[in-house]
Formats: C-alpha cells, sequence, structure tokens
C-alpha cells in the first residue's frame, strides 16, 4: 500500500468494526489497557465501528471510559449499540444519539405484557431475582429469568439444556409474529423488530459513511452459522473470527504493522449467500 501514514503503511480497510463482549472484552467488563492502546492507535489512522446487542451504557463503562482519545480520533469512532437500532457519534463535545428505532408505547406495552403472562403461565416468573426481570433497551426487550445482573453459575443451573427459554421463546414468537423472538443468553429471550442483527446494522454504517463493503473488515468471536456475528459475514463482509480480546489485539497489532490481514485468516462468505438465504 502506498501512502504511508505516521511511518507505517497504510490500511487496507477504511473502516474496521469490533464486536464488543468477547471481542474487545471479557463479557461484559472493562477492555484492557493493551486492547485500550490498539484501539487509540487504530484510531489515528481509520474510522472504528463498535457493534453489539447490548446497550450504549455498556459500551461507556466497557471501552470509552478507558480510551484516551483527541476529538479528531473520537469523531472517527461510530457506536452501534442493540444491532444498530441506535447509531451514535461524537459531535462537538458529546456522543450525539444520530438515531434511534425504538418501540412506540403501544408495540412495547404489548411486548412486556406477552412476556410477563407467559412466564407466569408456564411457570418461569421467579421470585427470588438479581435486578429486573424485563429490560426495556428501546429497541429492544429483554427477558432474564433470574435477573440482569444474576450470577453465571445460578444462570447455567436455571435453565442446563434450554428447554425453559425455548417453551417462552416459542409462547411470545406465536403471540408477536410481527416481531423477531430469539434466545439470547443462558436464561434470556430477546425480542426486536424482525430483520434486526449485526448485518442490518452494518448496511446502516456503509450507508452513513458512504463505504463499500470491500472498505469494511470486522472482527468477531461469533462467525459460526447461528453466531451472533456470522450475518455480518454472510453479507460478504471481510471477517477474522477471534478467540478471546487477546487474540483480537494481535490481530490490531499485526493491522498496524502490516496495513493488512494475511489472507489466510479472513473469512469472505460469497456476496450471494445474504440474497441465497433470503
Ligand atoms: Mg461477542
Amino acid at each position: 500500500m502506498s501512502d504511508p501514514r505516521n511511518g507505517g503503511p497504510s490500511l487496507k480497510y477504511r473502516l474496521v468494526t469490533f464486536d464488543l463482549d468477547d471481542t474487545l472484552a471479557v463479557s461484559k467488563s472493562a477492555i484492557a489497557p493493551r486492547m485500550a492502546s490498539l484501539l487509540v492507535r487504530l484510531l489515528d489512522e481509520v474510522k472504528v465501528c463498535i457493534i453489539s446487542g447490548g446497550r450504549f451504557e455498556q459500551f461507556d463503562t466497557q471501552v470509552l471510559q478507558h480510551l484516551e482519545l483527541t476529538d479528531a480520533a473520537r469523531e472517527r469512532l461510530h457506536l452501534m449499540p442493540t444491532c444498530g437500532t441506535r447509531y451514535y457519534r461524537w459531535e462537538a463535545d458529546r456522543w450525539d444519539l444520530v438515531y434511534a428505532e425504538d418501540f412506540g408505547p403501544e408495540e412495547k406495552a404489548k411486548i412486556l405484557d406477552t412476556l410477563e403472562t407467559g412466564a407466569k403461565e408456564l411457570g418461569l416468573w421467579e421470585d427470588v431475582t438479581w435486578g429486573d426481570i424485563l429490560e426495556d433497551r428501546g429497541s429492544q426487550i429483554t427477558f432474564s429469568a433470574l435477573g440482569q445482573s444474576a450470577p453465571a453459575e445460578n444462570k447455567y443451573k436455571w435453565d442446563p439444556d434450554g428447554t425453559k427459554k425455548e417453551r417462552l421463546r416459542a409462547y411470545a414468537a406465536e403471540r408477536l409474529p410481527d416481531l423477531e423472538v430469539r434466545g439470547g443468553g443462558s436464561t434470556s429471550v430477546d425480542i426486536t423488530k424482525k430483520g434486526v442483527d449485526k448485518a442490518y446494522g452494518m448496511r446502516k454504517m456503509l450507508g452513513f459513511l458512504q463505504l463499500d463493503q470491500e472498505d469494511v473488515l470486522f472482527i468477531g468471536d461469533r462467525l459460526d452459522p447461528g453466531g451472533n456475528d456470522y450475518p455480518v459475514k454472510a453479507m460478504g463482509i471481510d471477517c477474522v473470527a477471534v478467540h478471546g480480546w487477546e487474540d483480537t489485539a494481535d490481530r490490531v497489532a499485526a493491522l498496524l504493522d502490516t496495513g493488512t490481514v494475511e489472507e489466510g485468516a479472513v473469512e469472505r462468505a460469497a456476496a450471494t449467500d445474504d440474497s441465497a438465504a433470503g
């Protein structure tokens, strides 16, 4: 690549996009100092997007509070919580919400009522919980059987074979046919508008930044079919699969050193896969 900046080669990609949990950081935890400093270096070179099913508040506590950025670098950082149904970027002196595709009040009330009624009818509404069972993320409503902050051990024991979660998912899907009802974490059921996944967010991002698919590299830990990063790969975007943040850090360091990703590490689906799959 020509036109070296900062002494290194210019990058092959104009936008590098990361999943958050288990890609940039341990799930629900703050990013490590090494990952933070690599992100800062990367933001000197290219635009960076972070896309996750989580809320903006998680982006803030897990990532933003740990990055030492100039305003110019911050303007190159694009944040897509809840799979891109919300988009934030730095505007002058704050994180500006560019858009939010939230549920309307009636739709929201119907979803909350369906989940609570269903959980009670199925005997899944627990008395002992760690935080709220129902969480309103604006564009996503999440049921967590034991509450948002239940210990991992209790969550696992609640439904080791996933049948409880599946019963509630099926109950809600039948009553909310216009919405997407998915099994989330070990005890959770997520409801969003139909067709909202990380590919949805990526298409929005490409439109906003006026980039082509070829300009983008995506790094995530769940690129396997069925994983929540897979829809991005199915679009035909260059993807790199990682196993935890240390792996991601090594990839970013190599990207900064060489300007690209070694060819063997890039997973690329034919762009037609997406349309063929419907
Ligand atoms: Mg992940």
